[in-house]
C-alpha cells in the first residue's frame, strides 16, 4: 500500500479555507457526480483522516473519478466545442478578472499547503495569470490559413479544431501555475479537461476550477479529480481522453510519454532539471551572488527552473562562494505567512529527509559542505519540514549531489578552468530545462546562447522562465515529446489541423477525371 502524504506548511493535516480536508474534497467530487453519500464515504475512510494518511486500498474510489469526470468532459465536450470564440474568450476574461481579485487567497492556500512563503505564492500566480490573459486572445491563434483560387475556381483553407478530452496532470512545486499552463489555452481551443494535481497540495485546483464556474464555464469542461499514480493510470489508459499535459520528475515524465503514446494520445511531458549557473571571470560577482541565492534557495529549491549548481571559471571560485556565504547567512527561513521570511519549510517529511540525506552524501563523496542547512535558524514551528539553505564547494560530477535532482535547497559550486570547459560540463549533462550565463562579455554571451544544449538560457537573468507568448520547455530529459507548455506551441499541441479543399460548382464542370488532383 502506498500511503499519500498530506502537504502542510508546518506538519499539520491539509484543509481549505472553509477547514475541509483533502478527503473531503474527494468525497464531495464524488457526491456532486454520482450521489455518494459524502458520509458514507468519510466514515470508510475516516480511521485513515485521523491518521493523516490515505492508503491506496481507497484508490477504487479515484478510479471511479477519473471514469466518471471523462464521462462528464466527454459529454460537455459535444456542447463546448461549438460554443463562440466570443463566448470562450468572454470566460477567459471574467476568469482572469476573478482570479486577480482572490489572488491573495489562493496565495494563502499556496503557502499552507506546499509552503513556499507568501511573496514567493503571489509571484507563482501573477506568471499562471500571464497564461490567462495570453488565452484571451485565442482567436487570433486559432486561425487559419486561406488560399483563394489555389486551382481555377478551387479555395484551400485550413481549420484548428479542439481534440476532445484533455488530461493535465500536474507536480507539487507549482500549485496555481503549472494547472495555469494548460488549462486557460486547453479550454479556449474547445477542449475540456480533467486536471489531476498533485496529491501533495491539490486545493489550488479546487480553487481554479471553482472560479473558473463562476465565470461561465459551463459544467464538466473543467474537471478534477484527486489521487496518485493509480489515477494518472486511469487517465494515461482511458480510450478517449485525447491528449496528456504533463509536468514533473524526469522517470514519471518517461513513464507517461511512453504509456499515453502507446495508448494512442498526443503527450508532451515536461520533466526534471539540474540547471546549471555559468559565472566568467568579467562577470559582476556581486550580482552572480545575489542571482544564485536567489535561483537556488527561492522557494526552497523546489523549482524546475532553481539554479542547482554553479559554474565557477577561475579564478572567481573564492570570491564567488565568499559572497555567496555571506548572503546566506543573512536569509530568513520560517513560515511563509510571517512577514519578512523569504525562504519556507520543504513540502513533506519526507522529502525534507531526502534532500538532508545529500548534506552527508556531499560530505562523504568529498565536497566541501561550506554551510550546512541544518545549523540554520528556524523562524517557525519546531515540527515544520525544514532545512536551511546548504553550500557545497569542490563538487566533483560524478558525484550524486551533482549526478542527482535534489529539489532542495542545496546549492553545489563546481569549479572549471575555462568558458569551454564550462560548456562542456553543461552539455555532458543529461538534463536541459534552464541554464544562466553571468558575464560582461557580449561575444561570449553570443557563444552560450548557441553552444548550450539547452532549452531555456538567462543572460545575467538567473530564472529565464519565457514569457506566455513565447513556450516552455528543456531539451533532453527535461521533455518529452515535441510540444513545449504555454504560448503558440502550447496552442498547437491543444488543436488539430484539417485542410478543406473546396470548389462551388458553377454550371459548367469538367466531367469524370481519374488522374491524381493537380492544380489548373
Ligand atoms: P512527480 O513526478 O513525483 O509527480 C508529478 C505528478 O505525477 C503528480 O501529479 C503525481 O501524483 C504523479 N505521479 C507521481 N508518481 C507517479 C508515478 N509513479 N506514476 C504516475 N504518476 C505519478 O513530481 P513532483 O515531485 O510533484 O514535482 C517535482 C518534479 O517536477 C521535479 O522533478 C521538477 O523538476 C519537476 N518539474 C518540472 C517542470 C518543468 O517544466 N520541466 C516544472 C515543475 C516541476
Amino acid at each position: 500500500e502506498q500511503p499519500i502524504e498530506f502537504a502542510s506548511a508546518s506538519g499539520r493535516r491539509v484543509t481549505d479555507r472553509e477547514g475541509r480536508t483533502y478527503l473531503d474534497f474527494f468525497a464531495g467530487i464524488l457526491t456532486n457526480a454520482v450521489g455518494y453519500d459524502v458520509a458514507e464515504i468519510s466514515d470508510a475512510v475516516r480511521a485513515q483522516l485521523d491518521t493523516g494518511v490515505l492508503h491506496s486500498s481507497t484508490l477504487y474510489l479515484i478510479e471511479s473519478q477519473v471514469e466518471l469526470a471523462e464521462k462528464i468532459a466527454g459529454a460537455a465536450f459535444t456542447r463546448w466545442r461549438t460554443a463562440s470564440l466570443a463566448q470562450r474568450t468572454n470566460v477567459m476574461f471574467t476568469f482572469r478578472a476573478l482570479l486577480h481579485a482572490r489572488r491573495s487567497d489562493l496565495a494563502e492556500i499556496l503557502t499552507a499547503e506546499h509552503g513556499k512563503v507568501l511573496a514567493d505564492a503571489a509571484g507563482e500566480i501573477q506568471r499562471g495569470l500571464e497564461n490567462v490573459e495570453f488565452a484571451c486572445g485565442i482567436p487570433q491563434l486559432l486561425k487559419g490559413g486561406f488560399s483563394e483560387n489555389a486551382s481555377t475556381n478551387v479555395d484551400v483553407y485550413s481549420l484548428r479544431q479542439p481534440l476532445g478530452v484533455v488530461g493535465v496532470i500536474t507536480p507539487f512545486n507549482f500549485p496555481a501555475m503549472v494547472p495555469l499552463w494548460f488549462v486557460p489555452n486547453a479550454i479556449a481551443c474547445g477542449n475540456t479537461v480533467v486536471l489531476k494535481p498533485s496529491e501533495k497540495d491539490p486545493s489550488a485546483s479546487n480553487l481554479i476550477a471553482e472560479l473558473f464556474a463562476e465565470a461561465g464555464l459551463p459544467e464538466g469542461v473543467l474537471n478534477v479529480v484527486h489521487g496518485d499514480r493509480e489515477a494518472v493510470d486511469r487517465i494515461l489508459e482511458h480510450p478517449t481522453i485525447k491528449a496528456v499535459s504533463f509536468v514533473g520528475s524526469t522517470p514519471v515524465a518517461r513513464y507517461v510519454y511512453e504509456t499515453g503514446t502507446r495508448n494512442g494520445k498526443r503527450v508532451q511531458a515536461l520533466g526534471g532539471a539540474k540547471n546549471h549557473m555559468v559565472v566568467l571571470p568579467d562577470a559582476d560577482l556581486d550580482l552572480a551572488a545575489d542571482a544564485a541565492v536567489s535561483a537556488g534557495f527561492g522557494s526552497a529549491g523546489e523549482r524546475c527552473m532553481a539554479v542547482s549548481v554553479v559554474v565557477a571559471v577561475d579564478p572567481v571560485g573564492d570570491e564567488l562562494v565568499d559572497k555567496i556565504r555571506e548572503r546566506i547567512a543573512r536569509l530568513r527561513v520560517g513560515d511563509g505567512r510571517r512577514p519578512g521570511c523569504e525562504m519556507g519549510p520543504l513540502v513533506t517529511g519526507a522529502h525534507r529527509d531526502r534532500v538532508t540525506s545529500y548534506l552527508d552524501a556531499g560530505r562523504d563523496a568529498g565536497a566541501k559542505l561550506v554551510v550546512d542547512g541544518r545549523q540554520h535558524p528556524i523562524d517557525g514551528e519546531r515540527t515544520g519540514f525544514w532545512l536551511g539553505p546548504t553550500l557545497f564547494d569542490h563538487v566533483g560530477t560524478d558525484m550524486s549531489v551533482y549526478t542527482d535532482e535534489i529539489f532542495g535547497p542545496v546549492l553545489s559550486v563546481v569549479r572549471v578552468p575555462s568558458y569551454d570547459a564550462a560548456v562542456e560540463l553543461v552539455n555532458a549533462n543529461p538534463w536541459g530545462n534552464g541554464t544562466a550565463i553571468f558575464t560582461n562579455d557580449g561575444g561570449a554571451a553570443r557563444r552560450y546562447q548557441n553552444e548550450a544544449e539547452v532549452g531555456m538560457i538567462g543572460v545575467n537573468v538567473p530564472i529565464p522562465v519565457p514569457m506566455s507568448y513565447y513556450s516552455f520547455g528543456g531539451w533532453k530529459d527535461s521533455l518529452f515529446g515535441d510540444a513545449r507548455a504555454y504560448g503558440p506551441e502550447g496552442v498547437d499541441f491543444f488543436v488539430r489541423s484539417k485542410v478543406v479543399t473546396s470548389r462551388w460548382l458553377d454550371p459548367s464542370h469538367g466531367g469524370v477525371n481519374l488522374g491524381f488532383p493537380q492544380a489548373t
